[in-house]
């Protein structure tokens, strides 16, 4: 595959690529850093949100698909190669198409490394070889022994989850996410039900980098999420109400973190990217995440990682405090991406970050 994807990027009019997304998750972060690197963009979208992207003026080209899943026709796949296309996955691309082998357009990032989100016993895999602290897993909802968060495969941005301290407790609280069609049956079989893990969550966007060899930290984000609503309730009206919050996302924070913790944050990114060197040969390229929560004894326990920009860096335009440290400049994931393809063609290395 890589073969065939390079001869596609041999072919290519290298001072006139153009940077493609679909359009939703981070397209807005992709598209307008693109542009700030000065090169042409192309959105797919759809038709309900093309105004977004016309009304935003990211977008030189939108192009209007019924499904995000027509990436894989023909057509579209023939237009993109075209225009010298380089594609820029984000969350959408795992959440509606998941797999990449008959995607025969160049994408920036590691293809097989994107596709570990879609399953999460290689994503533990991948964080036990990295020997990172994780949260304990649970086979069967009959082993549940304390307050566990039961989630699903894939990027759902925490769509269905919830929270679950016995058998008895996830049987009947799976039975009522079935009901109300936050959830299929079959996900429930497939849950992953992973000991909770009480503290503050931080979600690390790091972005290696091929072309300065580095590894830099971008942004941090945390969550906004349906369940953070139910705070907003009173304790006795809460337990009257028997509420069943969801993890549903609905937005981010930007986040500085202590000082004096990033350094367990650039150990547990150097390990994982070390481990991906091993288990997708060249390994990571470009954004990924680390989501985490630091325990009482704020020590960091990596509970999911994305290989890809995640939508928290939207939180990060024009710069995080990171990014502005790193560079003395407005900079953010999506910009960091262009900036890395434009330097890569500039200096003759392309292939390196295309997979
Ligand atoms: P969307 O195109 O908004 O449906 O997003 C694609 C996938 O990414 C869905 O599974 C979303 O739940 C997930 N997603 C979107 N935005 C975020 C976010 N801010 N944080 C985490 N996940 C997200
Ligand atoms: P995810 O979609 O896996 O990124 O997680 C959705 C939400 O669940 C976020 O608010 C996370 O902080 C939270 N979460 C996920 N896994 C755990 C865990 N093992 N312990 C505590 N919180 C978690």
């Amino acid at each position: 595959m890589r073969e065939r994807i390079l001869k596609i990027l041999r072919g290519y009019d290298l001072n006139n690529v153009k940077i493609a997304t679909l359009g939703s998750h981070s397209a807005l972060n992709i598209l307008r850093g693109a542009k700030d690197e000065g090169f042409e963009t192309i959105c797919i979208c759809k038709n309900a949100e093309k105004d977004v992207y016309r009304n935003f003026g990211v977008a030189d080209r939108l192009l209007e698909v019924e499904s995000f899943g027509e990436l894989l026709s023909k057509e579209i796949q023939e237009f993109l190669r075209n225009e010298n296309a380089i594609l820029i996955p984000h969350g959408s691309f795992n959440a509606y198409i998941g797999k990449f082998d008959s995607l025969e357009v160049p994408i920036f990032g590691n293809r097989k490394l994107m596709e570990y989100e879609t399953s999460r016993e290689k994503q533990r895999e991948w964080l036990r070889k990295a020997n990172v602290r994780v949260p304990k897993i649970f086979s069967s909802p009959d082993e549940i022994d304390r307050l566990c968060i039961v989630k699903y495969q894939g990027a759902k941005g925490g769509r269905g989850y919830f929270l679950a301290s016995s058998p008895e407790d996830f049987r009947r609280k799976a039975e009522s996410m079935v009901k109300k069609g936050l959830v299929t049956r079959e996900e429930i079989k497939g849950a992953e039900i992973q000991e909770y893990v009480i503290g503050a969550s931080v979600y690390f966007s790091f972005f290696y980098s091929p072309v300065n060899q580095r590894m830099e930290l971008i942004a941090l984000d945390r969550r906004y999420e349906h369940v953070d609503g139910i705070g907003r309730i009173p304790a006795e009206e809460q337990l009257k109400l028997q509420l069943e919050p969801t993890y549903t996302i609905i937005g981010n924070f930007p986040l500085v973190l202590r000082e004096s913790l990033l350094s367990q944050a650039f150990q547990v990114a150097d390990r994982i990217f070390e481990v991906s060197k091993e288990i997708a040969y060249p390994g990571m390229v470009g954004p990924f995440c680390i989501e985490t929560v630091f325990t009482d004894k704020a020590e960091l326990v990596v509970f999911e990682i994305s290989a890809r920009i995640v939508a928290g860096t939207n939180a990060g335009i024009p710069n995080s405090p990171y990014s502005y440290i790193l560079f003395g400049e407005n900079m953010y994931m999506g910009r960091r991406i262009a900036r890395e393809i434009r330097i890569a063609i500039e200096k003759g290395m392309i292939e390196e970050l295309i997979y």
